[in-house]
């Protein structure tokens, strides 16, 4: 491992994130906060305060649904290919200020620009596709089986929604709702995470400058989370609420919605598995455990979490997964050639701290890493652990961390048992060569999504979603807008 923690504050930086609202977007106005207070955004690789901005209270959550419930019926009435318009235009200016989004979310949440370049194409991707899903909203006529009656059924927007995005990926968690929800003429309110609101504040200038009308997107950030947001899930303005975040929080959430029985849409935890065959190409299987493990330093709920692999080949993976984990360089992500930035914050950090030594306690053995970097920012050594027990904590719980623990199976069914013994069900990653059993392995793992010798999964035109306790609903691809969108059936009395 490499280190190369940098310092804050170039010339370009302070500019970029001057350039920032920092306010509340309520109703088409940036404003403080009614109490007039703020919240301090830091830069997780320094801890050097960033920018303050807007920290929102009950009340001004409270304005943030009245204008998104009173710009409802204007936008529902919008016709479909001017939202689609707006989408469109948003995902140009998006693609036009790559750089400056890009080093925003660096910035704040700690990824190195590349990935976080990547993200804001990856974002703006949901605009672009959501935009030419506006206009394909359908309904459909048909003939009762008896013949004397007809079916008119048509699609509408859900109404207001509420949206809570998780700071991992700050731009593209709201952007894969928020361009649906535009696309099928529902109005919003979202709540970024505290540790990374800038990325949708400038996200809100670009839609409002791209013509999106006043009280459409309210944009409320909030350190009281739960005191801000559970009197608007209650109130029954709103009749959408979509979370991204833990599974214990989404529960709570999932409590709160069923007050005014709102439609719910929740991406919750994962536990991924990620299981080679002894008849996989153990190269493709490397590349893909090094996307799949590191994509923005294990911080994702689709990230590996337990690699099995077959015991004859178990030596020679870890090998070289060791040695392309040993030789990535870690750092602040603003610095060229880093790849490993800092994690989000020292909740984070400690997290990993505990968890990897939870698993050396139960056996494990140290490959490459194992500890956190010394001095400012929250930095951990990409890590590969061998020989981990079934109970450790690591093969149960999240590790959001660049550490990859890999266990040993000898048989088909005995790797299947190991990935499915969780009560998550987001993604799994299967590489082997043999069709049989890829297609036999796909239809018996317990996830909404499989990556099948690849270490990518997500796609703004494919459906993402969990099943088990990883959630609800899909996000993305045709199905995404369903989700935006009630069916309402008109029965027809007809005199043939
Ligand atoms: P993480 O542990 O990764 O931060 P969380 O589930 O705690 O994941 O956070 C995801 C999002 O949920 C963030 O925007 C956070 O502010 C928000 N959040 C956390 N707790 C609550 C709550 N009780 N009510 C509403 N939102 C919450």
């Amino acid at each position: 491992m490499t280190s190369t923690q940098g310092t804050a504050g170039s010339e370009r930086e302070r500019k970029v994130l001057d350039s920032v609202p920092t306010g509340l977007l309520i109703g088409g106005e940036w404003r403080p906060a009614t109490s007039g207070a703020t919240t301090k955004v830091e830069d997780p690789a320094t801890g050097e305060v960033l920018a303050e901005v807007a920290d929102a209270g009950p009340e001004d959550g409270m304005a943030a649904l009245a204008a998104a419930h009173e710009a409802q019926a204007g936008f529902a009435a919008m016709a479909p290919r001017e939202r689609g318009e707006i989408l469109r235009r948003a995902y140009e200016a998006m693609m036009a200020n790559v750089d400056d989004l890009a080093l925003v979310m660096t910035l704040e949440m700690g990824k190195p620009l590349a990935e976080s370049k990547g993200e804001v194409a990856y974002a703006a991707e949901f605009f672009r596709w959501f935009s030419e899903e506006a206009v394909r909203i359908d309904g459909g006529y048909a003939t009762a089986p008896n013949g004397q009656s007809r079916f008119l059924v048509m699609k509408q927007p859900v109404g207001p929604c509420v949206f809570i995005t998780p700071w991992n990926f700050p731009l593209a968690m709201g952007t894969r709702k928020i361009g649906p929800a535009i696309a099928a003429g529902c109005t919003v309110v979202i709540k970024p995470a505290h540790q990374t609101p800038l990325s949708m504040l400038a996200l809100g200038q670009i839609l409002l400058d791209a013509g999106l009308p006043a009280g459409v997107l309210n944009i409320i950030n909030a350190t009281d989370a739960g005191g801000v947001m559970e009197p608007i899930i209650r109130d029954g303005r709103a009749r959408k609420l979509s979370f991204t975040g833990s599974t214990g929080v989404g529960k709570t959430l999932l409590r709160q919605a069923s007050e005014k029985v709102l439609r719910t849409s929740m991406e919750l935890g994962g536990n991924a598995s990620f299981i080679v065959f002894d008849d996989a190409d153990l190269e493709k299987a490397v590349a893909g455990a090094m996307v799949a493990k590191m994509r923005n330093m294990g911080e994702a709920c689709t990230a590996a979490n337990r690699f099995y692999v077959h015991r004859s080949i178990s030596g020679a993976f870890a090998e070289k997964l060791a040695e392309k984990m040993g030789a990535l360089v870690v750092g602040r992500g603003t610095e060229d050639g880093v790849q490993v930035g800092p994690l989000v914050d020292a909740k984070g950090r400690d997290k990993v701290v505990d968890l990897v030594g939870d698993a050396l306690a139960h056996g494990a053995t140290v490959k490459v890493g194992g500890a956190p970097v010394d001095g400012p920012g929250y930095f951990y050594t990409p890590t590969v652990l061998t020989d981990v027990p079934k109970e450790s904590r690591l093969n149960h719980e999240e590790i959001f961390g660049p550490v990859a623990p890999i266990s040993v199976f000898d048989t088909e069914a005995e790797a299947l048992a190991a990935a499915n013994a969780t009560e998550f069900g987001l993604v799994n990653y299967v590489f082997t060569e043999s069709l049989d059993r890829a297609l036999r392995v796909a239809e018996k793992l317990e996830s909404g999504m499989i990556g099948l010798n690849t270490g990518l999964v997500s796609n703004p035109a494919a459906p993402f979603g969990g099943v088990k306790e990883s959630g609800l609903g899909r996000e993305g691809g045709s199905v995404g807008i369903d989700e935006f969108l009630e069916t309402k059936y008109v029965a027809i009395g007809i005199a043939i």
